[in-house]
């Protein structure tokens, strides 16, 4: 279930919660529907690079290069020449 943050326009309240599909997120302050998604959840670059990183010496252990592009899969093939 995805957490998301929202912003209350009733009374600018900001709260976290978690949604299904289905629910409507209401502000836990007074209740209102009237909310508004925010994008503030966004992971540091640094941190999204680390974590890409991670996944490709993850995949180049198990040898194979799911988390490459199709380009750079042909350039690391054609450098192991195999
Ligand atoms: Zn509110």
């Amino acid at each position: 279930m995805p957490m998301f943050d929202f912003h209350c326009s009733q009374c600018a309240n900001d709260f976290e919660q978690l949604v299904r599909a289905s629910t409507v997120p209401t502000c836990p302050q007074c209740g209102s529907t009237t909310v508004d998604k925010t994008l503030s959840r966004i992971a540091p670059a640094g941190k999204i690079e680390a974590i890409r990183i991670s996944n490709r010496k993850a995949a180049d252990a198990q040898g194979h290069f799911n988390h490459y592009t199709p380009g750079e899969r042909a350039k690391l093939l054609k450098g192991k020449r195999v």
